[in-house]
């Protein structure tokens, strides 16, 4: 295919041979029934598996296929960071590898970004195939960073979506190292719509989201978009110093008036492991802002490309 790109479909894959091959049958079709230029840009975020080798091999007969090869595991979010900087569609979409993101939705999505929406997420209304946990920690995960976030970020919504070419360019200016790549696009604006969907199940392999890495996304989410827990410890502090001195009145009162003497070892060692346990939660939060501010400070690259296919054309995009 020649000409300008119309659509960049972007793929983070990591270990993901088991399902490749069946992924990249199904985009191309539904690209093809489309018929307008596209390029299916592969991230490989450090397999240790064939994936990249399957890729590459795409690549050696069907042009549309690109693949950004990192030098080690980089992370989901800085893998779709790096499909963004290369991408060269009009209309970008980002899209999970292991099929529980149905290509078919991108037909919908195409239509709705035709009507004039520059953003078009795709909302989940059921989860199948997935654990009991996996659902009811992804659904609290969406309405705790609702509540502690400003920056209004939709819920039960992934990564999958579409986005404009002006929203894609207004991603790449954004430096921070610590991604949570579906807010940044809600904080960016432009004219943002949804359809809904049900998530399949995976078609094959296992999660690559285990809970450290759910947390750490979660973490990632609320800190680089609220300060509300910084501002916890102030509030936390300041009814505590009230209820305190509440008690300390009452004391002094009890012992001036009455008779009473207070016994009370054990409600003194839970106070104290409470409150020790508050200050150390505080500081644990602190260290989490801390360190997102050391991360930003080193100014290391976001990744690292091991190798582009095709090598050429792709010094004119990119980060740096
Ligand atoms: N992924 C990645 N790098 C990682 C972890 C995951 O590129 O370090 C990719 C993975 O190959 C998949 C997508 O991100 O295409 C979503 O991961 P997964 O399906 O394991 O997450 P889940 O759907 O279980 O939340
Ligand atoms: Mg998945």
């Amino acid at each position: 295919m020649t000409g300008q790109i119309r659509y960049s479909i972007i793929i983070p894959m990591y270990n993901e041979e088991a399902v490749i091959q069946e992924t990249y049958r199904r985009l191309k079709k539904v690209m093809g029934s489309i018929g307008e230029n596209y390029e299916l840009l592969f991230v490989n975020d450090g397999s240790v598996d064939r994936s990249a080798e399957i890729i590459t091999d795409y690549g050696r007969w069907d042009d549309t296929v690109k693949l950004i090869d990192f030098s080690r595991n980089f992370g989901h979010q800085i893998a779709i960071t790096a499909g963004m900087d290369y991408a060269a569609g009009d209309a970008i979409v980002i899209i999970d590898a292991d099929l529980q993101d149905p290509p078919e939705l991108i037909i919908d999505m195409i239509a709705k970004w035709k009507e004039g929406y520059e953003v078009v997420y795709a909302r989940r209304t059921k989860r199948s195939g997935e654990t009991r946990f996996k659902k009811w920690s992804a659904s609290m995960f969406y309405r705790v960073l609702r509540a502690s976030t400003d920056t209004d970020i939709p819920v039960d919504t992934g990564d999958f979506r579409l986005i404009d070419r002006k929203v894609c360019d207004e991603m790449k200016r954004l430096p921070e190292k610590n991604r949570f790549v579906r807010g940044l696009v809600s904080w960016v604006g432009f004219r943002q719509t949804a359809i809904e969907y049900e998530r399949d199940e995976r078609l094959a392999g296992e999660t690559k989201y285990p809970l450290k890495r759910m947390l750490k996304l979660c973490l990632d989410g609320i800190t680089s978009f609220s300060y509300k827990p910084l501002k916890l410890a102030g509030y936390l502090g300041a009814l505590l110093s009230a209820g305190g001195f509440i008690y300390l009145l009452s004391v002094i009162y009890l012992a001036i008036f009455t008779d009473n003497t207070l016994k009370g070892w054990p409600s003194m060692i839970s106070i104290m492991l409470i409150f020790n346990g508050f200050i150390l939660i505080m500081l644990g939060i602190l260290g989490e802002y801390v360190g997102r501010i050391y991360d930003e400070t080193k100014a290391r690259p976001l990744y690292i490309v091991r190798e582009m296919h095709p090598a050429a054309g792709s010094a004119a995009h990119g980060r740096r």
